[in-house]
């Protein structure tokens, strides 16, 4: 990852939360940390306090990139709300790029996906804040 890269992230993120109350973040680790992508994603989720949204609806797009695994872990406000395969579309699409070793096209592909889907329950309001950073995190 590049600091242009890590930029255009960055940019994808502000362009989805300007359509969404919800907060999408990215973290990017080399390797796993734990024995799942899921499970680092709670890990991370918890670290980096993303339930300190007042709709409990952020998002966590969590990549180990040597290991090629990813997972995609949403807050308790849009568990509740959406069908449980909510982020099937999105998770095959990253599949798809990662598979062709497009790494920045995966996550690019996650943030816009992932910002089209919390929009439908979780539409932007007046006075939006944004509760959690736009930045990216690397472990
Ligand atoms: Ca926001
Ligand atoms: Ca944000």
């Amino acid at each position: 990852m590049t600091d242009a890269d890590n930029d255009k992230i960055v940019a994808a993120i502000q362009l989805a939360e300007d359509k969404t109350s919800g907060e999408i973040r990215v973290h990017i680790n080399k390797k796993l940390n734990g024995s799942s992508a899921l499970d680092d994603a709670k890990e991370m989720f918890h670290k980096l306090e993303m339930y300190r949204t007042q709709k409990r609806n952020a998002v966590l797009i969590y990549l180990a990139t040597e290991d090629r695994q990813f997972a995609i872990l949403g807050d308790k406000g849009i568990n509740e709300v959406v069908p449980s395969n909510f982020w099937e579309d999105t998770i095959v699409g990253m599949k798809y790029h990662l598979s062709k070793n497009e790494l920045l096209e995966a996550i690019l592909y996650g943030v816009e996906m992932a910002g089209n889907q919390l929009k439908r329950y979780f539409p932007i309001q007046e006075n939006d804040k944004d509760e959690l950073t736009n930045e990216v995190t690397h472990g």
